[in-house]
């Protein structure tokens, strides 16, 4: 399965190492964000685990940034607009 959202730039050479991963654009304002993830945990994702599985470790806020590129406080924009304009 490829998800298509993340770019890997290694950062470290050993098991158990770091990685640091461009999200896709924030689906909000547009900006790329990165995050560093263990590499066996990124692998595991980009393999087909579903994101709560693959980073179990992360709350759902930094898995909506990885998922959509969405920042918390763009979600929260986005959250009121809705609540405006339904
Ligand atoms: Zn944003």
């Amino acid at each position: 399965m490829d998800n298509g959202t993340l770019s890997i730039d290694l950062t470290g050479g050993r098991a158990g190492r770091r990685v640091k991963a461009r999200t896709s654009p924030c689906i909000q304002c547009g900006a790329y964000s990165y995050v560093i993830l263990l590499e066996q945990e990124l692998t595991q994702y980009q393999a087909g685990t579903f994101v709560q599985d693959a980073f179990p470790n992360l709350t759902p806020a930094e898995r909506d940034l990885i998922l959509l590129g969405l920042h918390v406080e763009c979600g929260e924009k986005m959250s009121a607009w809705w609540r405006d304009h339904q």
